[in-house]
């Protein structure tokens, strides 16, 4: 089949990595992206934000050939490193030995991930915002961001990949009959706060680790940077007490970190600057359908399938996006009739599934970890795992690392391991009977039945 010319709304992680995949199949690929180049930028000075990268976003890098290169900026965190409200610290590993998930940092991703996007002949115009698709034209408009002048292109071959508050998708919706949409805010939002380096650059927390302050409604989490820094991530209520909008001055600001995150609060010299410059954002769920138009338009990565951040995989969903995507290209041999039905089966229930999950892990998150009942839970579910590992995969390996899991596969495995959890627990003095062959055999009969 022909391979079309294609064009990529939004150079972000996942349109990036997209035409990687095309162009290393021989396609030509223009991507126009909305902001300037951040490769001729400073990277916004003092500040870093990182992601959690995990074996699904890992298996789409070793298909391109670039986890070599993206393993040097990755720092491993083999675990939750638990800073409690009592003072005490606790550790939880994310999963069996050798197993990790990895802070990278955002901007420095993109970048290395847009040089291979032009290492291999994809044209990347920048300054270039998506204002409108014209399908019976085929025809997509930017507007110049530096001199608000329209551009049209005609295209063969379109994805939106421009994130969350998609235009592509916008423009999608509002031409089609039945298009089907959901967004849903928590009454959440995050800021970002800094743990500086130590002297030479040292480690101020353990540095192989994700670091979390659970306080019930309410977390703080922290994921190492190279240069010794840690970014923090507040998550915490818009309104209501405490919340954003509670903390108002700078002296409730410190009072309130001194008594709710004191040992942080030490390590955060610029915590009063940095709370009331950097802005407070919101966290959405965005779900849709359909992700496809005929054999000429697909969304990917954000722009079909928003989630908050709690379990980590907004990314890695997207790039397995693009690794369900090429194998698919693969196996219909470049014919998009066939291709773009079959991604949007695929991929439509796993990037529910992960939605969903990934709200239900806020829960986990924020107050459970800190939870003695549940600890137990996860040590009973570890130790049966450790036995049975072909019987019991814990629901966050399979989701972080097990990409032969759908994700959609993952969350029906986990609500049925939920329900039998739950038996278990509520067994009189299991906190002294877990060891006991009963359990055992009790977990292994409802496995069954
Ligand atoms: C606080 C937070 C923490 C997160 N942590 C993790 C994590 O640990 N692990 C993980 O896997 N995921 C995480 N995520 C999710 C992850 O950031 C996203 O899933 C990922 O960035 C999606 O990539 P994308 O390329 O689809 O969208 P984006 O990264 O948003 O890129 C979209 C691109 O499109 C461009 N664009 C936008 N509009 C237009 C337009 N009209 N015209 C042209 N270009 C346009 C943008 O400038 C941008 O470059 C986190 C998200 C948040 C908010």
């Amino acid at each position: 089949m022909e391979k079309k010319e294609t064009i990529i709304i939004g150079g972000g992680l996942v349109g990036s990595l997209l035409s990687v995949y095309l162009t290393r199949r021989g396609y030509r690929v223009k991507i126009y992206e909305r902001r300037s180049d951040m490769r001729k930028q400073d990277m916004v000075a003092g500040r870093s934000i990182n992601l959690a990268l995990s074996d699904r976003g890992i298996k789409a890098l070793e298909e391109v050939g670039l986890m070599d290169d993206i393993r040097k900026i990755c720092i491993p965190m083999h675990g939750r490193y638990m800073h409690n409200a009592d003072g005490s610290t606790a550790y939880q590993p994310y999963g069996k030995e050798g197993q990790f998930i990895n802070s990278v940092s955002r901007g420095e991703l993109n970048c290395r991930l847009m040089d291979l996007a032009e290492q291999n002949g994809a044209k990347i115009i920048f300054n270039q915002k998506c204002e409108s698709i014209d399908w019976e034209r085929n025809e997509v408009i930017f507007q110049d961001m530096a001199n608000f002048q329209p551009s049209t292109f005609n295209f063969k071959l379109l994805f939106g990949s421009d994130g969350a508050y998609s235009a592509a998708r916008l423009t999608h919706q509002l031409q089609h009959n039945r298009f089907q949409y959901s967004q849903y805010y928590i009454d959440f939002g995050y800021k970002e706060l800094t743990i500086p380096a130590g002297e030479n650059g040292t480690f101020l927390l353990e540095k192989n680790a994700l670091h979390i302050w659970p306080r019930g409604n309410y977390m703080m989490i922290a994921l190492p940077n190279m240069d010794g820094s840690f970014t923090c991530t507040l998550f915490f209520p818009f309104e209501g007490d405490p919340s954003f909008e509670s903390l108002d001055t700078k002296e409730k600001v410190t009072s309130f970190f001194k008594e709710t995150f004191t040992d942080a609060v030490a390590l955060m010299p610029t915590l009063e600057e940095d709370f009331f410059n950097n802005p407070t954002a919101s966290l959405v769920t965005v779900k849709c359908f359909p992700w496809i138009r005929d054999d000429k338009f697909a969304l990917i990565g954000d722009a079909a399938h928003a989630m908050v951040p709690f379990f980590g995989q907004g990314m890695n969903c997207g790039f397995e996006d693009c690794s369900v995507l090429h194998a698919l290209i693969e196996k219909h041999e470049d014919n998009w009739a066939d291709i773009l039905p079959e991604y949007q089966a695929v991929r439509k229930p796993d990037g529910d599934a992960i939605c969903d999950l990934a709200l239900h892990n806020f829960v986990e998150m924020r107050d459970k970890v800190a939870d003695p009942k549940f600890l137990l839970q996860k040590k009973i579910e570890a130790a049966f795992s450790k036995k049975h590992p072909y019987k019991w995969i814990p629901l966050y390996s399979q989701v972080t690392f097990s990409p032969q899991i759908r994700y959609s596969d993952a969350l029906v495995n986990g609500q049925k391991q939920e329900a039998i959890m739950q038996q278990i627990m509520a067994i009189p003095d299991i906190e002294n009977k877990w060891q006991d062959d009963i359990v055992e055999k009790m977990i292994l009969e409802k496995l069954l039945g």
